[in-house]
């Protein structure tokens, strides 16, 4: 795949302006939400440090409320090859799987040092909206979670039109899952949205109108403050799907392959079809109608999601 979206220069940006390098909050004063957008957790999803860039530019602040503009993981992004992009989305760890006690007491990657740098602003925050894109191209989706507050909130932003709802991972906790966003009882909201390819222009689009509904439904910003560009919603006339993980595939080897090209949204109808194999060993649907969620290769290695299976609930 040919990456068409340019680096942004993040020279000014990752200075900040409230003490932590790439943190940058403005507070109204005024009573409202505390919202959180996080960009570049993964530091070769270029798309989120583009809007992020793009809303300091114009100068953009909140009417009322609280927002935070976190540049996450800039040790990451500083090794960022549009030629070999795989290779930056992280620096020791993935930094969306040290969101948990153990691990932050632990500080011994570069990842969760930044993550206990980033610790008090995720705190911070009642609303947190976290910008990736993929490994392949792919629909974009809305990542919930498994709380019914954040899947409600994806269904009232409309789009993108498939709503993911997982537990995360088993090899670590997401930002996204963390403290009060992952509170059954709590109120924080929290939303991930995948915006499609890394290197493809339209993650930046999506990305723009992933954000702007944010903004918009939290009212801490007004639709004037915001481009028309912004506030334009690609695909809002197809009714949106909510898409229940049910088991992700987790590669066993190295040795892995997909016996189709799978783009993600994929819904293979028979229980027990092979869609896979991992060191010879069949990766079979388990259900009727199975819907294929995310499928990617390109970080292979034993124990790494190559796939997650869902099934559609809504
Ligand atoms: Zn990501």
């Amino acid at each position: 795949m040919i990456f068409k979206i340019d680096t942004p220069d993040l020279t000014e940006e990752r200075v900040g302006n409230a003490g932590t390098p790439g943190v940058w909050h403005f507070d109204s004063g005024k009573p409202g939400p505390s919202v959180l957008i996080s960009a570049l957790i993964h530091g070769n999803e270029l798309c989120g440090a583009w809007v992020l860039k793009d809303m300091l530019a114009a100068g953009l602040r909140p009417r009322k409320g609280k927002l935070t503009l976190a540049f996450c993981n800039l040790a990451a992004f500083d090794r960022f090859d549009p030629l070999a992009h795989d290779a930056s989305r992280f620096a020791d760890e993935d930094l969306n799987r040290v969101w948990t006690e153990q691990k932050l007491a632990e500080p011994i990657t570069r990842e969760r040092q930044r993550a206990l740098e980033l610790l008090p602003w995720v705190k911070q925050a009642d609303r947190l909206l976290d910008l990736h894109s993929m490994h392949e191209p792919s629909p974009p989706l809305w990542v919930t979670g498994i709380l019914q507050r954040n899947i409600d909130l994806g269904l009232r932003l409309g789009v993108p039109r498939h709503l993911i709802v997982d537990a995360g991972h088993k090899d670590g906790t997401r930002m996204r899952d963390y403290g009060q966003f992952g509170d059954p009882d709590g109120k924080a909201l929290a939303l991930l949205v995948e915006c499609g390819f890394h290197g493809d222009p339209s993650s930046l689009r999506i990305a723009r109108q992933a954000t702007a509904q944010f903004l918009l439904e939290s009212a801490v910003v007004l639709p004037d403050q915001l481009p028309e560009e912004w506030q334009q919603r690609d695909g809002q006339d197809i009714a949106q799907q909510v898409l229940q993980v049910t088991q992700p595939v987790v590669a066993k080897t190295t040795n892995l392959t997909f016996s189709s090209a799978w783009r993600g949204m994929e819904c293979i109808e028979r229980a027990g079809t092979t869609i896979g194999m991992d060191d010879g060993v069949p990766i079979v649907t388990p259900y009727d109608n199975c819907v294929l969620v995310m499928p990617s290769l390109r970080q292979l290695v034993p124990g790494v999601t190559v796939l997650r299976f869902a099934r559609q609930v809504h």
